[in-house]
């Protein structure tokens, strides 16, 4: 029996059709489990050489230490395990390097980003030092995760003119820029759940997060198995998980037991 709620219709206990928002978002995100398979996929973010101690130039303290529960997680049934890469041309927006002083201190500055398709929407963006140069040991992941368990590279970043912290794509909406094929791989693979862990909590791991919700797919950040450039920002990125419905799970919380 369907009764009202607000602008929604709860039906079986299921929020199944939203008159107030998208209505393919809303199906997609509210079907119950019980109708939907379970198929989860492993996204390890950007596990990279240059986002590691000790060489990396952008390391992430702590950053390697998260190896072995990611090797753990490797071992699990996954549908898919896929391991992203951060992968940059030397010229690209990203590296403070590459702008004017006195605006292009890494960690430091923000600069504006133009849409190169569509100039009048922009981004606010942080620059960088080099990093994840292509065919440089930088954007090599770590040789001790175990890549012999991974299905699939997704390469992201490779475009000069955007940031791109997401590993599905660059940040830009009208239209976007570059997508990195990580959204066909886990739709044509009919994933349904989405579990992150990898480098960096509050960067690509966060937006990697955030852009497999809006995909559809349940989305779960392993927190144990991720480290923030700046911990003390996690409490705002808790909240944007919290308003986009992804959760934060551990390793032994049962989250993971199936
Ligand atoms: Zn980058």
């Amino acid at each position: 029996m369907s009764q009202p709620i607000g602008g929604n219709t709860l039906r079986n206990g299921c929020l199944a059709i939203c008159t107030s928002c998208n209505a393919s978002t809303a199906l997609r995100t509210c079907l119950p489990a019980a109708m939907s398979s379970f198929k989860p996929a492993l996204v390890i973010v950007d596990v990279q050489e240059d986002f590691c101690p000790p060489n990396g130039s952008l390391a992430v303290q702590g950053g390697r230490d998260i190896v072995p529960l990611l090797n753990e997680l490797l071992d699990r049934p996954f549908a898919i395990k896929v391991a992203t890469k951060d992968f940059h041309p030397q010229d690209h927006v990203s590296f403070a390097s590459n702008h004017d002083a006195p605006n292009n201190k890494p960690f430091e500055s923000m600069i504006t980003i133009a849409n190169p398709l569509n100039p009048s929407e922009t981004q606010e963006t942080r620059l960088w030092p080099d990093h994840c140069i292509q065919g440089t040991k930088g954007a090599e992941l770590l040789p001790e995760l175990d890549v012999t368990k991974v299905h699939e590279i997704v390469e992201k970043g490779q475009d000069t003119r955007v940031e791109m912290y997401s590993a599905f794509a660059d940040p830009f909406k009208r239209p976007c820029v570059s997508r990195s094929g990580l959204a066909k791989l886990l739709h044509d693979a009919e994933i349904t759940d989405v579990f992150v862990a990898g480098l960096a909590a509050d960067y690509c791991v966060r937006y990697t997060a955030l852009d497999a919700a809006k995909e559809g797919f349940k989305t779960r950040v392993i927190g144990e198995a991720t480290r923030a450039v700046d911990p003390s920002s996690m409490d705002a990125v808790l909240k944007e998980y919290d308003e986009a419905g992804v959760t934060v799970v551990e390793k032994d919380d049962g989250s993971l037991s199936w």
